[in-house]
């Protein structure tokens, strides 16, 4: 890698957007009118959107132009057959499904291999693969190592499966396990990557009990360039040589190219079992659309084909890796709590510890995006109680999640590193007055993912 220069940002901006920060009192009316809830927060409210990374990426000049060249037959799309190629020099798999986001790709797939009451296996799954194994009656199972739950110990690849714990699992479930799903970046755990040493254990694990291993691929360019970074043996291969290695481990892969894909909209399942593409077929068919568009338009074909070369650029993989990691450690050296170290894309703010005076039951996750934004304008999201706390259907009592965080999403290629000091003095400026926030109570709630809805009152 070259270390010798000063980086900054790999691109020059041709188009731009501008934002514009309201003042602080119309900041505190809008976060009271949205119920202290960020989801009913107006865009032209807010000043810096990190509320996720997922269809936030700015595109290429380059993807622009591919735009223009959408070939929208309805079969045969030579858009299409530009991504396949794509994939199949990126991936190495036999058989390509595009499908319109990563959800219908789990869909599919889920519904193809899992026979109800089978186990599925994972480092961590992610909540919408988690709903989709569960609605085909399969059981998730995760298996991260311990170090995933520690928020505050180093650890290179906090992403790994503890292949311990999975050997014992297969030995004893092993007629009962539908496929292994290994996610990278691993997202529910911090955006934490996993090594190619345990990607490859996985695999001669699988093999053994003859189980299937497919990817949640969501962020595998990000994953690759941490494997390159801190795995011996990798600093002088490409990141292209690194994903190859990496998928020639698995059977397939599902794939949210909201994220790593540098698309707004776009998702695909690859595999090499013709038997399972058969399948697939069907049910795109039935879903999404005939098998060479699956509900995009053959300009989006195009410009996910082109992104997911841009992707694997080193350059953009630096600035991407690089921008979350300036974040975090701008954070850190204002002695805010974060998960360390960062991951691909976010900065993930333990808010447990940042606010120790508020109990898990009045929100401090929340309490820390409603106060970010009145503070600087800056959007971010509850990845804690609000979202995961549940009632015991038993003892009646609720139940809270181990970790309490706010996640600082970063879309790609969208702000530069003077964006992120904002973002860090805003939350400095927190800091600084945290004794005298306080906590929220909810007031109102859906039924089911509450933390879209959900509104609150100050206690
Ligand atoms: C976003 C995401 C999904 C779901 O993809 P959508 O495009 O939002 O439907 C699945 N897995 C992971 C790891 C993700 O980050």
């Amino acid at each position: 890698m070259n270390k010798e220069t000063i980086q900054a940002e790999p691109f020059k901006i041709k188009m731009v957007e501008p934002i514009r920060l309201i003042p602080r009192s119309e900041r505190e009316a809008r976060i009271e009118e949205a119920d202290y809830n960020v989801f009913g927060l107006k865009p032209e409210d807010v000043y810096i959107d990190l509320l996720t990374d997922s269809g936030t990426s700015a595109m290429s000049d380059r993807q622009w132009a591919g735009l223009m060249m959408g070939d929208e037959s309805y079969a045969g799309s030579r858009n299409f057959d530009h991504l396949q190629q794509t994939i199949k020099e990126l991936m190495g798999f036999k058989y390509v499904v595009p499908t319109h986001q990563g959800r219908p790709a789990e869909n599919i797939l889920t519904a193809a291999l899992i026979k109800p009451g089978q186990k599925v296996p994972g480092n961590t799954h992610f909540d919408s693969t988690m709903a989709h194994i569960l609605q085909k009656k399969g059981v998730p199972v995760n298996l991260p190592i311990p170090e995933a739950m520690k928020t505050d110990i180093y650890h290179p690849f906090k992403g790994n499966v503890d292949i311990k714990k999975l050997e014992s699992f297969l030995e004893k479930e092993k007629g009962n396990t539908s496929f292994f799903l290994m996610t990278v970046t691993n997202n529910t755990g911090g955006g934490q990557p996993v090594s190619m040493g345990n990607i490859r254990k996985v695999r001669e694990i699988t093999s053994k009990y003859g189980i299937p291993f497919f990817f949640d691929a969501a962020r595998f360019a990000e994953n690759a360039y941490f494997i390159k970074e801190r795995e011996e043996g990798y600093a002088d291969k490409s990141i292209r040589e690194i994903v190859w290695e990496m998928m020639s481990y698995a059977d397939g892969c599902t794939m949210s190219a909201k994220k790593d894909g540098l698309v707004n909209m776009g998702g695909f399942i690859c595999m090499n079992d013709e038997g399972l593409y058969e399948q697939c077929c069907e049910m795109l068919i039935l879903l999404e659309g005939f098998i060479t568009y699956g509900g995009l338009s053959g300009r989006d074909l195009e410009a996910l084909a082109i992104g997911l070369q841009e992707v694997v650029e080193e350059d953009y993989l630096r600035y991407r890796i690089e921008q979350v990691r300036y974040l975090g450690s701008r954070l850190m050296d204002a002695g805010i709590p974060i998960i360390n170290p960062t991951g691909g894309h976010a900065v993930y703010v333990d808010a447990k510890a940042f606010l120790p005076h508020i109990p898990q039951s009045q929100f401090p996750g929340q309490v820390t995006a409603v106060e970010l934004y009145i503070e600087a304008g800056v959007r971010s999201s509850e990845i804690g109680a609000v979202a995961f706390a549940r009632k015991d259907e038993e003892t009646g009592e609720v139940v809270y999640p181990e970790l309490e965080l706010t996640r600082l999403a970063i879309p790609r290629r969208v702000y530069t590193n003077r964006h992120m000091d904002v973002v860090a003095e805003g939350l400095e400026r927190v800091s600084r007055r945290k004794e005298s926030v306080r906590g929220l109570k909810i007031t109102w709630e859906p039924d089911v993912l509450r933390h879209f809805m959900a509104k609150f009152a100050r206690l």
